[in-house]
């Protein structure tokens, strides 16, 4: 196996693989000679070489169909990408009870319903891995993230269950947790304030490395816990936040 070439013979899915960290994703592992179908709600610009599938992880019918029709396109499936998720802001006192169902339906249910498709196929695989985007708002504690920090909380600690559950039928499960990485999600929620430029730059000093993630940093770091040069590496969580969990 040549580093670059580590993925030759694999096949992958991708949920929210239209955009930001997922689309950096599927260019990167098809780059190294995977095999990609991009699984997304909107699809729409995903060049027809990353296999786009129009599905939505909160609907398990339409996940399970869209996984099965990869699955016989491909003859298989050895890695599973579990990154689409939606935000929230707000404390405990800011969101209605409706927008912790969906925020918790999407970002938690949504890896559940995408694995139950995948864990058939998976179990197949000589070298099956499954890597669900976390974020470092699991660990961190930040403010006004009540509800997207306890969905990415019950993200991580569903990454760990799984490992346990599936690591002895060799299938790993890792997560990653990013920190603030500069997607069109990131860009979006900018755009929305008083004064992008200087939310910007707030958030740039906020940075330990005096700069924002990289959706391809993340797409690395996805890359290597997903390929076989992490076969020994199952139930962990990589932080790829630019030190802001670890530097106090
Ligand atoms: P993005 O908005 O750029 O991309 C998200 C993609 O997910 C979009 O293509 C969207 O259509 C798709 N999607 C959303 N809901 C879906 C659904 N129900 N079914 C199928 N597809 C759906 O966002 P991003 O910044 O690339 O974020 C990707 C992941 O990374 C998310 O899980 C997010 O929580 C996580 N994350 C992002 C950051 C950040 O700073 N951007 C930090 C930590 C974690």
């Amino acid at each position: 196996m040549n580093p670059g070439e580590e993925f030759q013979g694999l096949a992958a899915v991708i949920t929210g693989g239209a955009s930001g960290i997922g689309l950096a994703t599927a260019e990167t592992l098809a780059a190294r000679g995977c095999r990609v179908a991009v699984l997304d709600r909107s699809p729409g610009p995903v060049p027809a070489w990353l296999h786009p599938v129009q599905a939505d992880v909160g609907d398990a019918v339409s996940v399970a169909d869209a996984v099965s029709r990869v699955a016989d396109l491909f003859g298989g499936l050895d890695v599973l990408v579990n990154n689409a998720g939606i935000g929230a802001t707000g404390t405990v006192e800011d969101n209605a009870d409706e927008e912790w169902h969906h925020v918790l339906d999407i970002n938690v249910l949504g890896i559940v319903r995408t694995s139950r498709a995948a864990l058939p196929y998976l179990r197949r695989s000589p070298s099956a891995s499954i890597v669900n985007t976390c974020s470092v708002a699991a660990l961190a504690g930040l403010p006004q993230r009540a509800l997207y920090a306890a969905s990415k909380g019950a993200v991580l600690a569903l990454t760990l269950a799984m490992a346990a559950d599936h690591s002895g039928e060799g299938i790993r499960v890792n997560c990653v947790n990013p920190g603030t990485v500069d997607t069109p999600w990131v860009r979006r929620l900018l755009e929305h304030s008083d004064d992008p430029e200087a939310e910007r730059a707030a958030l740039v000093a906020r940075q330990p490395t005096g700069r924002l993630v990289t959706a391809q940093q993340v797409a690395d770091a996805i890359a290597y816990l997903a390929g076989p040069l992490a076969g020994a590496t199952t139930g962990t969580a990589l932080a790829v936040d630019g030190g802001i969990q670890g530097i106090r």
